[in-house]
């Protein structure tokens, strides 16, 4: 139980990758904060589910990640009902798949303001509080696509690679403070976003589910294999202890070899 009276933030945690996050740092004793969509009794389900599961208290926000006054308001709410965000997980994200020039300018700004704009506003909000403690640690999630880029994702590569510049700036500002900032970049996770994401992958390029499957999805990652959410948990859950107190600004793969291509 390591991180017994840290609370941790983990945006986009009502499903997939952050719900598993969520709980792996509940696991290690932290208090939590669901942040999310999805259907009212699901998200309950899942928050009482940690704290009898964990013996912690867990909370739930709604904030909309597009929202810089909603995301503000989570971060106060976090810090009046637990005194600080110790522990801060960017994690809330979404995909559009299509060419530039067809790529709807509302899905552009959404992406960009969820899986980039995001991060910078919770950052911005929490950084004060986690400075007067001495103590912090803020994990993005990013993306293999931090790293490299595939066509019909403009938006989606173009905020991961924010996000991992994002990270390294915050990493080399907050380095006194004992606040060490990474991110994260997984591969393909079998998760509703991959999922969600197949219906156009096969429109765009005129292929099977399956096709998508064995010629898109993990045709990039060399293991054939799905990187799961366990997985990524437990790097995040890592990234809190004191032995990696020294890891700061890095873009940590978990992507079965995709980026070493
Ligand atoms: P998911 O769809 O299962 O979860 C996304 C979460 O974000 C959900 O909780 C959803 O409600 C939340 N969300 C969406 N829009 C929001 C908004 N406006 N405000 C607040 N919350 C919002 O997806 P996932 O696969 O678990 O993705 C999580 C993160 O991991 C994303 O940043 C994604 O880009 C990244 N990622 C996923 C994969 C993958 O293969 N699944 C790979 C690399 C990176």
């Amino acid at each position: 139980m390591s991180l017994q009276s840290k609370t941790a933030l983990v945006t986009g945690s009502t499903s997939g990758i952050g719900l598993a996050i969520a709980r792996s740092l509940a696991q290690q004793g932290a208090n939590v904060v669901l942040n999310g969509f999805g259907k009212p009794e699901a998200i309950e389900k899942e928050r009482a589910g940690i704290e009898a599961e964990f013996g912690v208290t867990a909370h739930y926000s709604g904030a909309d990640m597009t929202k810089p006054e909603e995301i503000a308001a989570m971060v106060a709410e976090t810090e009046t009902a637990f005194g600080a965000v110790d522990i801060l997980v960017n994690n809330a994200g979404i995909q559009y798949v299509s060419a530039i020039d067809e790529f709807p300018v509302e899905k552009w700004d959404q992406i960009i303001a969820i899986n980039l704009s995001s991060a910078f506003h919770t950052m911005r909000a929490a950084i004060p509080g986690m400075k007067r403690k001495g103590w912090g640690r803020i994990i993005n999630t990013a993306s293999a696509h931090s790293l490299v880029a595939s066509p019909y994702k403009s938006a989606y590569v173009a905020a991961k690679h924010g996000i991992a510049g994002l990270t390294k700036t915050a990493a080399l500002e907050l380095a006194t403070h004992k606040i060490t900032v990474n991110c994260i970049s997984p591969g393909y996770v079998w998760t509703p976003l991959v999922e969600a994401q197949i219906p156009d992958t096969m429109k765009a390029r005129g292929l099977t589910k399956e096709q998508v499957i064995d010629e898109v999805l993990l045709k990039a990652q060399p293991t054939k294999e799905f990187v799961t959410v366990e997985q990524v948990a437990a790097i995040a859950s890592f990234l809190c202890t004191d032995a990696a107190s020294q890891i700061t600004g890095t873009n940590l793969s978990v992507d079965g070899g995709w980026t070493a291509q």
